[in-house]
């Protein structure tokens, strides 16, 4: 038997089985030793009843001391079982009447489950069990219990006895050892072999804790190489860009630097260096692919700005892209400021637009008289015909993932080659993360904020003493101060979203009649929206009450207070990014988190977070241990694929090592590179092949 050898020469398995296999990517024996356990049940040692503890799974054993079917709702088996130490119940809602005459009294049982706290005592829900015969002893497992990854119509049994055989035949025909063993060495790896067959079949002296935290030097192995498989098949994509075309955009300096001595500040030191990065890029006859990291507030617009400038004076078109109306909105505005004295009107693309506007826009897109575009997804879809593109800029680039990224390259491509591209994210994220998550890209940050920004101090406040916090919007208005007051976004819905607004807005005018309130919502026009906002920023209005939509771009100095309603709700870089609306004057900035007790645990450590720091880098750290990568890189939309074993926030402190294990392997090696994206990534090696 070869590795390579099809499914089919195992024993139980025909061609039926061999598809079902397939879902898990899974084609032939070798890949089986890749189809790695997802975690490991403990059922090496029998929990007493009155040592459980909630949440654990566990294995239990007993005697049954009653059964019975009781009506809630629906049809219940209730199985009370004890140990001498306390008692269990059971409780099954899908069963058979033979299952049912089973449970006689007196028999003993062992069971596996979920143990959770019901109202008379412990309940395991639809436990695995198993009728003891004879006073025969419950069979407690020598070692951790391997689970698979399942699909549909595979058994965990079938699956431990596949990859049982897979095993027996790497005993003759191990996997090829595809890490350079300066690597292995170095960091005194396991070999590839014992690696494998130690997450299969732990062994029973294997540390548990360790195991089921995922960090034995057996798992780290092949997380290592996981990562390894992923970070090669991204660079490839980079490799690739540089072998492309792109319109080098080398005139313009001049545009560049008067529109730089026009601005009303200098740059920050980090600005000048990211826009030094960005204009070296943008004069390669290759696509920039290039990520620029900086946290709420530290000036990346106007970056973005300088590179548009460029473009457009180079003569190609460059397209902005946001990912929500209310974003592009923003930047429509902004940009619109800077550029319409320059003669440059900036387009409007977004799918809520009109059918004649946005006629009229796309003429203008495609017979080249738009020389800057601004709007949503819709820029990127069918219909779109764009004149000579040769910049794209997306911003909050977390919310896309590189399917994205790589749709809108090849969506850009014209006789010229690729355009340009540029992305934003205000969620900076851990050094060894991005690594991990951006490594098709080239990486500049904006590690400084403009001058004069100072921390904002933040309390979280109970609701339940709302007025204070009214009492105190009242004495910083009157003390010349202007307030943001931030209703929550409720469940993804405008009309509720609005009426929340509406309802806060009416309660605070009530509470202070002789303070000049506005209203900003996402339902407004947007001519509406503008007014409320200028007004806010000429000190007209004093509290601005406003729905998320101010979560970004918003910039008035004065306001110094914000008060955010409901903050259980929001996430942490949400919440980050609301309150980066204030501390951008001379005063010390306020920012009330009020919730509704009581809170949930991770809810109560959001707060704390926000409590406790006011540097973004901090915030994304914790957003993702809270979160998870998924969350925060936009991958769950986005299909990035799921890691196997490698998990981003625990083994990110591999990355230093994976990135010089690439480049070793890079520069010796191009079979080898292919074949560990192969071995890990199969199919979903989607990143080199669009
Ligand atoms: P973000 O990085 O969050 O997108 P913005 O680009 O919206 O930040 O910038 C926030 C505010 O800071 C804007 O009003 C912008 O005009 C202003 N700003 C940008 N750079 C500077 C600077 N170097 N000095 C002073 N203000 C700046
Ligand atoms: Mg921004």
């Amino acid at each position: 038997m070869h590795s390579d050898s099809p499914l089919t020469v195992l024993k139980g398995v025909g061609p039926a089985l061999a598809k079902k296999l397939e879902k898990l990517g899974v084609f032939q024996v070798d890949d089986l030793l890749f189809l790695l356990p997802l975690r490991y049940e403990d059922r090496t040692q029998l929990v007493k009843i009155g040592a459980l503890e909630a949440g654990r799974r566990c294995l239990v054993t007993g005697e049954v001391l009653l059964a019975e079917t009781v009506y809630r709702g629906r049809r219940n088996l209730l199985v009370r079982i004890s140990d001498g130490s306390g008692q269990l119940t059971l409780r099954f809602f899908h069963f058979s009447r033979q299952q049912q005459a089973q449970f006689q009294p007196g028999i003993h049982i062992t069971c596996f489950g979920d143990a959770r706290r019901g109202k008379t005592g412990f309940e395991m829900i639809h436990p695995e069990y198993r009728v003891l015969r004879n006073n025969q002893d419950a069979a407690v497992s020598d070692s951790l219990t391997p689970i698979y990854p399942a699909t549909e119509g595979l058994q965990q049994g079938r699956l431990r006895s596949l990859t049982g055989q897979a095993l027996q035949q790497m005993a003759d025909a191990p996997p090829q050892e595809l890490l350079p063993s300066a690597v292995t060495r170095k960091l005194g790896m396991p070999s590839l072999g014992e690696a494998i067959r130690y997450l299969h079949r732990p062994p029973p002296d294997a540390d548990v804790q360790q195991m089921l935290a995922g960090t034995h030097p057996c798992q780290q192995r092949l997380a290592f190489e996981e990562l390894l498989a992923h970070y090669l098949s991204l660079r490839r994509l980079r490799d690739l860009a540089a072998t492309e075309d792109a319109v080098a955009l080398t005139d313009g300096n001049e545009d560049v630097g008067n529109f730089v001595g026009d601005l009303p500040f200098d740059l920050t030191a980090a600005q000048e260096r990211v826009v030094a990065d960005i204009l070296a890029d943008l004069a390669q006859p290759h696509p920039m692919m290039r990520l620029i990291q900086g946290d709420v507030g530290s000036g990346k617009t106007v970056v973005a700005a300088i590179a548009c400038i460029k473009a457009i004076a180079c003569g190609v078109q460059a397209a902005i892209m946001a990912p929500t109306e209310i974003l592009a909105e923003q930047h429509w505005r902004s940009f619109y400021h800077w550029f319409r004295p320059l003669g440059i009107e900036p387009v409007w693309l977004s799918g809520s637009q009109r059918a004649a506007s946005r006629r009229e826009s796309l003429a203008a897109i495609s017979d080249g008289q738009a020389k800057l575009i601004i709007g949503t997804h819709a820029l990127f879809q069918e219909g779109v015909d764009f004149n000579r593109l040769g910049l794209v800029v997306i911003d909050e680039q977390h919310r896309f993932g590189v399917h994205q990224r790589l749709a809108l390259r090849d969506k850009g491509v014209s006789v010229d080659g690729h355009p340009h591209q540029l992305v934003m994210t205000a969620t900076p994220i851990p050094r060894t993360l991005a690594m991990a998550a951006y490594a098709d890209l080239d990486t500049s940050v904006i590690d400084e904020l403009p001058p004069g920004r100072q921390p904002v101090a933040t309390i979280a406040v109970p609701e339940t003493r709302r007025r204070e916090v009214v009492e105190r919007v009242r004495s910083a208005c009157a003390g010349g101060q202007q307030a943001y007051w931030v209703c929550p976004l409720i469940e993804e819905s405008e009309v509720l979203d609005y009426q929340a607004a509406e309802a806060s807005y009416a309660m605070l005018t009530e509470a202070l009649p002789d303070l000049r309130t506005g209203l900003v919502h996402g339902r407004m026009r947007p001519a509406e929206k503008e007014r409320a906002m200028k007004a806010f920023k000429e000190g007209l209005i004093q509290l601005l009450v406003a729905t998320t939509v101010i979560e970004v771009g918003v910039d008035v100095p004065n306001a110094s207070l914000m008060i955010i309603e409901n903050a259980e709700r929001m996430g942490l870089s949400q919440l980050h990014q609301l309150r980066g609306r204030v501390g951008r004057g001379a005063r010390q900035s306020h920012c009330v988190l009020l919730y509704k007790a009581p809170l949930g645990h991770v809810a109560k450590q959001r707060l704390t977070v926000l409590r406790d720091t006011n540097d973004g880098f901090v915030v994304a750290q914790r957003d993702l241990e809270l979160r998870g990568p998924g969350e925060l890189l936009g991958t769950k939309q986005t299909g990035l694929p799921e890691y196997r074993i490698a998990n981003l926030v625990r083994d990110s402190e591999l990355m230093p090592q994976v990135q010089i294990a690439a480049e070793v392997l890079r520069e010796k090696s191009a079979d080898r590179t292919a074949a560990i994206v192969r071995r890990w990534l199969g199919d979903a090696d989607r990143y080199g092949k669009v």
